[in-house]
């Protein structure tokens, strides 16, 4: 997916309170734009937390009682260098394409993860008649991989019941189950549903962050009430994650885990740099249509490929991360 916000800041402040050892991060309403005229809920990045292990954006949209006009997604090929954009569907169907060369639908319970290295560019057109529901997410790359080169998996997950609950990893590792799925830093992305009134402690990585990305339900997570779209946030040298279901509906959330990313970035559009130069110079190649992002191939939509906005009139400065306690 693409950030469509017409004049997208470098960082906005969203709704944010520490709450214990638990920081929740609120969503803010964010209206995208251009060819996908949909509002999202966006809990990455905000002013107090711009990540969770390399996790850098975190988009959540659809859902009951969410306007149905996601179904008619249709972006046109733009570009993304520095990171890897993760897509995961909980209803819908949408088809990719990248300037490897890769078509690739993806549906619920089925990872599209593509690597951008030093540019890549891709389209994401929906093809069911089913209105999406999923979450957009990146994963921004370290140092020594954000040059490199463009990569694209598709990995189809598997259910596995846990007692009181439903586990898909599609990224790292939890509760013995493991993803192929290739990242750059020691991370973990997964879906996990609870059945109502179950409590379940999943024991984690100590050297990771946490965040729990809720989707649907109300769920507590070791103790602290998050509700739809909510971003519950823990620092390293946790052993294990309690979520308990609370109230009479199911919860379904996923996990993002990760060691923590201890570099600056600057985060512009579709672009993870490290300085307002460097994101100027992406601007400018994509503009040109420069062999840093390539092409693709059979996008049969308009336009051809989506232009950037235009920069800030300021100096985009390198974002560090606020510790997590
Ligand atoms: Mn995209």
């Amino acid at each position: 997916m693409s950030n469509l916000e017409s004049r997208p800041d470098e960082i906005r402040c969203g709704s944010t309170a520490v709450a214990g050892p638990v920081q929740v991060v609120e969503p803010r309403e964010v209206p995208l734009g251009g060819p996908r005229a949909m509002t999202v809920r966006r809990t990455l990045p905000t002013h107090d937390r711009t990540m969770v292990g390399a996790w850098c954006f975190a988009d959540h949209y659809g859902g009951p009682g969410d306007r149905a006009d996601g179904a008619s997604m249709d972006l046109p090929p733009h570009p993304h260098t520095g990171l890897q954009t993760v897509t995961w569907l909980f209803a819908g169907t949408v088809e990719h394409r990248d300037s490897i060369g890769s078509v690739q639908a993806v549906r619920p319970g089925e990872l599209n993860l593509m690597t951008s290295g030093g540019g890549i560019c891709h389209s994401e057109v929906a093809t069911s008649a089913e209105p999406l529901h999923g979450a957009q997410l990146w994963v921004a790359l370290p140092e020594s991989a954000r040059h490199g080169a463009r990569d694209f998996e598709h990995y189809v997950t598997q259910p596995v019941s846990l007692d009181g609950g439903e586990l898909r990893v599609f990224i790292g590792e939890l509760a013995g189950q493991q993803s192929p799925a290739r990242t750059y830093t020691p991370l973990l992305g997964a879906e996990l549903t609870i059945e109502p009134g179950a409590e379940l402690a999943l024991a984690v990585d100590t050297d990771f962050e946490h965040g729990v990305l809720v989707d649907l339900g109300v769920v507590e997570l070791n103790g602290t009430r998050l509700g739809r779209a909510d971003l519950g946030c823990v620092g390293v040298g946790r052993d294990s994650l309690t979520l308990k279901a609370v109230g009479t509906e199911p919860v379904r959330l996923l996990i993002l885990g990760g060691e923590p990313l201890n570099e600056e970035l600057v985060m512009w559009w579709n672009f993870v740099g490290r300085s307002h130069a460097e994101i100027e110079q992406f601007r400018e190649d994509w503009q040109q249509q420069t062999e840093r992002f390539g092409k693709v191939v059979g996008y049969v939509g308009e336009p051809r490929w989506l232009p950037a906005p235009v920069l800030p009139t300021v100096q985009m400065k390198p974002r560090r991360n606020p510790p997590l306690h």
